[in-house]
């Protein structure tokens, strides 16, 4: 078997999302290619034109619909080792009959996962004779509160991005490019332990001041201040993502005194993390330090996003978000400033709430890190 987790593992999500199925009042669910897919059944990869689907009816047992072709390898995840039901077809079958089948009698209420694609969707929804919807909501709850094998994925992410920002420092110096740097740092970031580099953000001097650029052809100068944020997937394909902020060469004083209050709304933020807490709550303790300082219009965006098999999944971190926080949720703490033309930071980690407060991730240290001129 080739899945991260042992077969219990998927056996008790499938078994919980089950129940949310049927908590949720609908008959039944078809879960797509896709991360939700990856969580419930260790089936990796994404949509292709032939349909691969996991039907999950709220009462009686799940059935895979796949294409013969795919089976030996839907077989070596959890499908195979927890004896799923598998109904395999071969081009020139009608693959949605199969997916019919796999449905309870005269279903009124069926989610779909969103990853599945209007290729399959509209099919689905023509035999059906009613309006599917989202099984997001029931899917969503899952994925969010990470579990104890889950959470130690997640430590093993952080460190490995961790070893990576330790050399960083050695990486950035004036006169290289950021594409140079970037170079190195993802070669880093796989050496590190990481089976995929998924992003690589080297933003150096004005660059900074744009939170998503990625990296370009620049010279790093000597007094850049420079944003860089990474992540990759561990072997599991749980994530890492973490941001530091580096100074190449001595920064102005009143560039480091704003970046010194960026790193205590940062930890504002980390401080503010528990059970009961809101989503909302959390941003604005970050938010608040940045406008008491008079950065407050400088912090272009949301606080956080989760992390797991996705690097950006719920729960977010933002204003206007009432969620209360649940022991297991995993999410960026990542505040910025931005100064178009001039410059920017952001400081990034992850954590996982705890019984009492949260667990950080990533240890490197937050402070402005003078890197090699
Ligand atoms: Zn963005
Ligand atoms: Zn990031
Ligand atoms: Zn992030």
């Amino acid at each position: 078997m080739t899945t991260p987790f042992p077969a219990d593992v998927y056996a008790t999500r499938l078994a919980r999302a089950r129940a949310l199925t049927e908590e949720a009042g609908l008959d039944v669910i078809v879960v797509g290619p896709g991360p939700d897919l990856t969580y419930l059944a260790g089936v990796e990869g994404d949509t292709i034109e032939r349909l691969t689907a996991l039907v999950i009816p709220a009462t009686g047992e799940p059935t895979v619909v796949v294409p013969r072709m795919e089976l030996s390898k839907v077989r070596d995840t959890a499908v195979g080792s927890l004896g799923l039901a598998i109904a395999d077809w071969v081009d020139g079958e009608d693959p949605y009959a199969l997916v019919m089948a796999a449905m309870p009698a005269a279903p009124v209420r069926i989610g779909l996962s969103d990853a599945l694609p209007a290729l399959h969707v509209i099919p689905i929804a023509d035999r059906l004779g009613v309006r599917p919807e989202l099984a997001t909501p029931v899917l969503r709850e899952g994925r969010m509160i990470k579990d104890e094998a889950e959470i130690a994925e997640l430590r093993r992410a952080g460190a490995a991005i961790d070893a990576v920002h330790r050399r960083v420092p050695a990486l950035l110096r004036a006169g290289r490019t950021e594409r140079d740097v970037a170079a190195d740092i993802a070669a880093a970031i796989v050496a590190e332990g990481h089976r995929t580099v998924e992003f690589v953000i080297v933003a150096s001097g004005p660059n900074g001041a744009d939170p998503h650029h990625e990296v370009s052809d620049r010279v790093i100068q000597d007094g850049d201040v420079v944003v860089v944020d990474i992540g990759g997937a561990v072997p599991s394909g749980y994530n890492s993502d973490s941001t530091r902020t580096y100074a190449v060469g001595t920064p102005d004083p009143e560039t480091a005194r704003r970046i010194a209050v960026l790193v205590r709304a940062q930890q504002a933020a980390v401080d503010a993390v528990r059970p009961g807490v809101t989503a909302e709550q959390v941003d604005a303790a970050a938010r608040d330090v940045l406008t008491a300082e008079g950065l407050g219009a400088a912090f272009l965006h949301r606080t956080g996003h989760g992390i797991g098999v996705t690097t950006h999944e719920e729960p977010y971190i933002a204003p206007g978000n009432a969620l209360p926080l649940r022991e297991g949720m995993a999410f960026s703490i990542e505040p910025g400033i931005y100064f178009p033309g001039e410059w920017g930071s952001r400081i990034e980690d992850i954590v996982v709430v705890t019984a009492d407060g949260c667990e950080n991730l990533n240890t490197v240290p937050h402070e402005l890190t003078a890197a090699g001129a």
